[in-house]
Formats: structure tokens, C-alpha cells, sequence
């Protein structure tokens, strides 16, 4: 089958620049694609690379798009290699049409989703509106300031969690051994659901010997760039949980098929990506039990504009939200 292939590269700034342990983040840069068959059927796609954590660049992204030119077929599409993870994602959610609309035969699913707090102190400021709000899932990003300063303020925090709720923390692989050490020590028997990446990745024998030592769950981010590497560290018995972002990770469908082969504990997250890449992603949660987790998607107004955030992601995700996206206008409204 033969297509007609266009794409937009885009450049959007955050409403907030994000603090991560990584610097700080202050635009997202991707590429919107779009397929339409012989038929007429129209498909959207969305390339939201994060070279950072180990993906395809934008440049090798928009040099891959422009040499399919203006007409590409099936065999090309499905030639791209392995490593493209995120334009991959894009060509298949375009060719499977997993960006439109939800249909009315569609399950009846909800889906928590986790709030993302602030770093440092002003989390604590943060929380009682998000509680206000109906969240019961916090995630809180550690390993931006000092170690003992974070703990206090981790201590404050649970102080304030209602026992219905749970607080994830995520180092971004900012901490050494020792220092994940005394966080993971601290967390023991309290209402920690798990913590995201507390070493670098390339300290796998840190992660490893961290997940046998102390009760808290660990979950993999940062390690497990595309579903290869996910799949290595189940070899290597990794009984933790992975946080997914499957725009980064290639067809939504392998994707999938992987948590549903291997019964994977799952978190389901964003990179950050327009409301185009997010409403694929959740569409599929939504009709596939693939994590009894909540959504690693409450990172609130990314651009500050509805355009390309499509609505406010509130504490409960169902299938409204994915109605009140249409890829077309987001494309359309690119210029
Ligand atoms: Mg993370």
C-alpha cells in the first residue's frame, strides 16, 4: 500500500520550564505526521524525541521524514530500524489510526492518574490543592537538591498524605549508591509506592543489589529507554516496575503485546509529547488492561495552551478526554 506523507516539525515552549535532575527543560521540539491512504483515510502520528534519555535526535528524526518524500509506501514505513523508536511510534499510530476518535463501543475503563509535584519545598505547597482535586497518586521529583534537605521535606510530606494516598519519588538517577542507600532506608513501611530510577542506569549493578537489599519497590525509567532494554532487564530478573513512555518506545501495538505477554508491572507515562502522541497512548490504555498503576500523565498544562494540551487531565482518565482531541485541528493548527 502506498501513502501520502506530509509532516510538521514543531517547536513549542513550556508554559513552565520543567526542573528535572537532567537541567532544566524550557520547549519541546517534535514533528507531527500524516498518512492517508489510496481510500482517503487520513491518519496523524507525533515524533516527540528526547535525545536525553537516549532517543533518536530531532535532526536524524526530520532527515528520516524527508527522504520518504511525498509518497512512501507500506515495506519503507516498516523499514525503519529498531533504534527510531519515537518515529516509529508516530508511523504506526498514523497508519493504525489509534489518534482518532474513541468509539462508542469502546469500554467504560478509568484509569487513575498521578499528579507531579513540584521539586523541593514547594511541593508541600502544592499538595493540598491537588488532594482538593481527588488525586491519590503523588509523584515527586527527588534528587534536585540536597539529600538531607529532600528528606525533611519527605517527611513533611507524608506528614500531610492522607492514608488513602501514595507519593512515588523519582532521583532521575541523580543519587550514588550510598545516597539512595539512606533514601531507601527512609522509605521503608511508609506509604512510598515505589522509587523511579535512584541510580544512573549505567550503574546496573547498584540498581540490582538496591532492589535485593531494601523492601521498597524500585522502578526502572532512565534504563529502559525502548521495549530492548526493558526486555534485558526482565532477563536479568528485575522484579520492579517499569515506567514506559511509549512514544519513545515504537509501535504502541509491540508495546502492548509485551505488557500483556509478560505480565510487566507497569507505569504508563508521557515524554512530554502534544495532546496528538498523548490522546494514542491513552486510548490504548483505555481499551487494553495493560497497568492497574496510575498514569504517569499529570504533569498538568505542559504548553499552557489548549491546543496542544489538549484538556485538563484531571485525577480520573476516561474516555472523554480522548473524544475532546482531534488530531486533525492539532495539525492544522500548526503551521
Ligand atoms: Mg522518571
Amino acid at each position: 500500500m502506498a501513502y501520502r506523507f506530509s509532516f510538521k516539525s514543531y517547536r513549542l515552549p513550556l508554559r513552565a520550564p520543567l526542573r528535572t535532575a537532567h537541567g532544566v527543560w524550557a520547549e519541546r521540539e517534535g514533528i507531527l505526521v500524516r498518512l492517508e491512504e489510496e481510500t482517503g483515510r487520513v491518519g496523524f502520528g507525533e515524533i516527540a524525541p528526547l535525545p536525553w534519555f537516549g532517543t533518536e535526535t530531532m535532526v536524524e528524526a526530520e532527515e528520516i521524514c524527508r527522504k520518504f518524500g511525498a509518497t512512501v509506501d507500506a515495506g519503507t514505513l516498516e523499514a525503519v530500524p529498531a533504534r527510531f523508536g519515537c518515529v516509529r511510534f508516530a508511523l504506526a499510530g498514523a497508519r493504525s489510526g489509534t489518534c482518532h476518535l474513541i468509539d462508542d463501543k469502546e469500554s467504560a475503563m478509568r484509569l487513575p492518574v498521578t499528579a507531579l509535584l513540584p521539586v523541593g519545598r514547594t511541593a508541600l505547597v502544592t499538595l493540598p490543592a491537588k488532594l482538593e482535586a481527588g488525586f491519590l497518586s503523588f509523584k515527586w521529583k527527588v534528587g534536585v537538591g540536597a539529600v538531607d534537605d529532600e528528606l525533611g521535606i519527605l517527611d513533611d510530606l507524608l506528614a500531610a498524605l492522607p492514608s488513602y494516598a501514595q507519593l512515588r519519588l523519582d532521583a532521575n538517577g541523580a543519587w550514588d549508591r550510598r545516597q539512595a542507600a539512606r533514601w531507601l532506608k527512609r522509605c521503608a513501611e511508609r506509604p512510598v509506592e515505589f522509587v523511579e530510577q535512584p541510580v544512573p542506569a549505567a550503574d546496573e549493578a547498584a540498581l540490582l543489589g538496591l532492589a535485593a537489599d531494601y523492601p521498597v519497590t524500585l522502578a526502572l525509567d532512565e534504563s529502559v529507554t525502548g521495549l530492548a532494554a526493558a526486555q534485558r532487564w526482565q532477563g536479568l530478573g528485575w522484579s520492579g516496575v517499569f515506567v514506559i513512555k511509549p512514544s519513545l518506545a515504537g509501535p504502541l501495538e509491540e508495546t502492548a503485546a509485551w505488557i500483556t505477554t509478560t505480565k510487566a508491572d507497569v507505569v504508563l507515562s508521557s515524554a512530554i509529547e502534544t495532546a496528538l502522541g498523548r490522546a494514542a497512548i491513552l486510548r490504548t490504555a483505555l481499551t487494553q488492561p495493560l497497568t492497574r498503576r496510575a498514569l504517569g500523565f499529570g504533569v498538568g498544562e505542559i504548553f499552557g495552551d489548549r491546543r496542544w494540551d489538549g484538556p485538563i487531565l484531571g485525577p480520573v482518565l476516561d474516555r472523554s478526554w480522548i473524544s475532546a482531541v482531534n488530531p486533525e485541528e492539532i495539525w492544522n493548527a500548526l503551521n
